[in-house]
């Protein structure tokens, strides 16, 4: 037998929501956070062009898709780098920045992901305590160690739902010491935009990078386009290691639309929160606990891991898959992705019916 590296030996494959039912047919997933609705039209309509130069190889550089980011978000294009999908970049930051000599920190129900990319350089990752209330920066500036080089922090959090003000994003990296890099993932930041003024600006301290994804807001998760803003020392390095032509032309033109028509994403958002304020309040009322979120899924809280497995399993038995939260250290949590309305009015109506009942 061949024998892979021991780091990359010892670790399990990433596991995903298994959408496919015990008869094989497919599942109405609320279990990976996608949108709502299909991309704008504008985006749709850019794919015919671009798969009609499908034999020439994309434009490595982005950029007309770091352009249309630029001017949306008041940007210099060059700080921008895109990968095929957010993940692309962490993977790329861990590879750049850990190795079997260090440690990567997280909070301790960050996105999975992040302990993932960490274990596949061979670097340690350790978790800071976290609470109901969301990631404390105190809890992770404190459980910095002297071979800590990566903070990976998602805001909103997920699974959590939960959000760090932009002043409590400044203080945590104020706290840090300077050559821990900073890595805010703000996979739903747009679901909260409205909120307050972005954390871009800390890249300029040259030693923070911020990154988004089409995937969420904007309804493009099977195209894999997502984005960063990084120091240029920081995007020197990520260079050379994400693979050239990471995006495919039809990823990159169908992105550039999408952020082109913000107004349909803000829709979207917009569309998104009212179901998602709609279904946690229903769910209150039957009896759950669920945690306030800023992003486009709700957090059950069922106390106990065997209730969590209850409510999963009935609405599995109802062609429904929500998500386990195992994998993020809340075993006795399941996130439910704020879907299409007519899944909605399967999954909610089920949970309130057998509320009594799990909840006893
Ligand atoms: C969904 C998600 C991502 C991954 O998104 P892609 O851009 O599709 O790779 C990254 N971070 C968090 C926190 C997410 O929830």
């Amino acid at each position: 037998m061949i024998l892979a590296v021991p780091h990359v030996a010892a670790r399990a494959a990433y596991a995903l929501a298994d959408v496919t039912g015990a008869d094989g047919t497919p599942l109405l997933s609320l279990s990976q956070n996608e949108s709502l609705r299909p991309p704008s039209p504008r985006a749709q309509a850019a794919a015919a062009q671009a798969v009609s130069e499908g034999h020439l190889y994309p434009d490595p550089d982005w950029t007309d898709l770091r352009r249309a980011l630029a001017a949306q978000h008041g940007l210099a294009p060059e700080a921008i780098l895109c990968g095929a999908g957010s993940m692309d970049l962490i993977a790329a930051l861990a590879r750049a920045y850990a190795d079997a000599g260090n440690a990567v920190l997280i909070p301790a129900h960050a996105y999975p992901f992040f302990r993932t990319a960490a274990q596949l350089t061979g670097a340690r990752c350790d978790a800071a305590p976290e609470d109901v209330a969301g990631v404390s920066v105190g809890a992770l500036c404190a459980a910095v160690r002297p071979d800590t080089r990566i903070v990976f922090v998602a805001n909103p959090g997920n699974p959590t739902g939960t959000r760090l003000a932009r002043a409590d994003v400044v203080a945590l990296r104020d706290g840090l010491p300077q050559d821990v890099l900073l890595v805010v993932d703000e996979a739903y930041g747009e679901f909260a935009d409205h909120l307050e003024p972005p954390v871009f600006d800390l890249v300029d301290r040259g030693n923070t990078v911020v990154l988004r994804t089409l995937s969420k807001a904007y309804g493009l998760a099977s195209l894999r386009v997502g984005w960063g803003v990084f120091p240029a020392e920081v995007a020197l390095q990520i260079r050379k290691v994400l693979l050239p032509n990471n995006i495919s032309a039809v990823g990159q033109a169908v992105a550039t639309a999408a952020v082109s028509d913000a107004a349909y994403m803000r829709e979207t958002c917009a569309l998104t929160i009212e179901a998602r304020e709609a279904c946690a309040d229903r769910l209150r009322a039957a009896g759950y606990a669920v945690r306030p979120s800023h992003t486009n899924f709700v957090l059950l809280d069922l106390g106990t891991h065997a209730r969590a497995r209850d409510v999963a399993q009935r609405l599995q038995d109802a062609g429904l898959v929500g998500r386990l939260q195992d994998g993020a250290g809340l075993p006795h949590a399941l996130r439910l992705t704020i879907a299409p309305p007519e899944v909605m009015a399967r999954a909610i109506p089920l949970l309130e019916h057998c509320a009594a009942e799990v909840l006893r």
